[in-house]
C-alpha cells in the first residue's frame, strides 16, 4: 500500500534561530572561524553542520580564557555578566539575542530597577539553568525566583508584591495555572501582576500542530534532546495522537513503527532544521 508522508509546513526554525544562524554563516563565510557561547540551536545535527564550517561551541569557562576574538551570543540571550567578561577580555560580541528575549530582559530589568522598598518579587516561570532563564535572572542580580510548576510556589512570599514573567518557550496552560494559584494564595490587598511573555512563535504553533498530528496515523516529531520547546510541542502532539514518536534524526526511526501506517506526518520544534525533517521523509520512503 502507498504511504503518504507529509512534512508540516509550519514546523522548523523560528525567526530568532534563523537570524542567529544567518549571522554565524555570514561570519564563517568571511573568516572561516567563529566562537559561539553554548549550542547555537538545541539541535546537535545542525550544530555539527555549522561546526563543519568552522563554528566552535564554547562554555562560559572557556570564554573566560579567550582574548581578542569574536564570539556569537545565540538567540537565548545572556546575563550582563557575560558582556562584562567579554569587555574585560577584549572580545568582540556578535549579538544574536532574539529581539523577543531582549525585550523580556529589559522588562524584567525595569521591574527590578526600582527602589528596594517598592520592588516586587520577580518570579519567572521557566526551567532552572536554561540559558534564556539564566539571562533573565541576571537582570535581577540573581534575585529572581524561578519556578517550574505550582509545587514550587512555596518559595514565594504571598504577603509581598509579585511580578510574574514567563520564559518565552513555556506553555500557556502552565502559565495560566500558575497565575490562578498565585491569585488564590495572595494576601488581600497585595499587588500581583502577571506578564504573558510567552513567544507566540511557539504557542501559536500548538493548535496547527495538533491539527496536523490528528490527521496522520503516525507522527514523527523531530527535535534535539536538549530542546525544551521540542518537549513542549511533542507533548501537545502526543496528547491528540498517542502514536507520536520523538526522534532526534532519521537514524532513530524504528521500522516497526511504520508497519501498517498509511499516512505519516513529520513535524518538529522551533529548533529543528528543515533538512533534518527531509532526511526523515526520505528514510521512511526508502524502508
Ligand atoms: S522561540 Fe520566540 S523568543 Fe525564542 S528565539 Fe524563537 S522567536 Fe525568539
Amino acid at each position: 500500500m502507498d504511504k503518504k508522508v507529509e512534512i508540516d509546513s509550519d514546523s522548523g526554525f523560528c525567526f530568532g534561530v534563523v537570524t542567529a544562524i544567518k549571522k554565524a554563516e555570514e561570519e564563517l563565510a568571511e573568516t572561516g572561524s567563529l566562537y559561539c557561547l553554548g549550542d547555537i540551536v538545541h539541535n546537535s545535527d545542525e550544530v555539527q553542520r555549522l561546526s563543519g564550517k568552522g563554528l566552535k561551541i564554547i562554555t562560559h569557562e572557556e570564554l573566560e580564557q579567550l582574548k581578542n576574538v569574536k564570539v556569537l551570543l545565540r538567540a537565548h540571550g545572556e546575563p550582563p555578566s557575560t558582556y562584562q567578561m567579554a569587555k574585560r577580555n577584549n572580545i568582540e560580541i556578535i549579538d544574536a539575542t532574539c529581539p523577543v528575549v531582549l525585550r523580556l530582559q529589559q522588562r524584567i530589568k525595569k521591574s527590578f530597577d526600582v527602589d528596594e522598598k517598592q520592588r516586587p518579587q520577580i518570579v519567572i516561570y521557566g526551567k532552572k539553568g536554561h540559558a534564556e532563564v539564566n539571562g533573565l535572572v541576571g537582570q535581577t542580580l540573581g534575585q529572581a525566583i524561578v519556578i517550574e510548576n505550582t509545587d514550587e510556589l512555596d518559595k514565594v512570599d504571598f504577603s509581598r508584591p509579585i511580578a510574574l514573567y514567563s520564559q518565552t518557550t513555556k506553555s500557556l496552560t502552565g502559565f495560566q495555572e500558575i497565575i490562578k494559584e498565585i491569585g488564590c494564595r495572595m494576601h488581600p490587598g497585595v499587588k500581583f501582576e502577571s506578564f504573558d511573555t510567552i513567544c507566540r512563535r511557539v504557542s501559536n504553533r500548538v493548535e496547527k500542530l495538533q491539527r496536523f498530528a490528528e490527521n496522520h496515523d503516525l507522527v514523527l516529531f523531530v527535535a534535539g534532546k536538549k530542546s525544551s520547546n521540542g518537549k513542549v510541542l511533542y507533548a501537545h502532539c502526543h496528547e491528540v495522537n498517542p502514536n507520536t514518536r520523538l526522534i532526534a534524526n532519521a537514524n532513530e526511526i524504528d521500522p516497526e513503527w511504520i508497519g501498517a501506517a498509511t499516512s505519516i506526518g513529520i513535524c518538529g520544534a522551533t529548533s529543528t532544521p528543515r533538512w533534518l525533517m527531509e532526511e526523515v521523509k526520505w528514510k521512511i520512503l526508502s524502508l
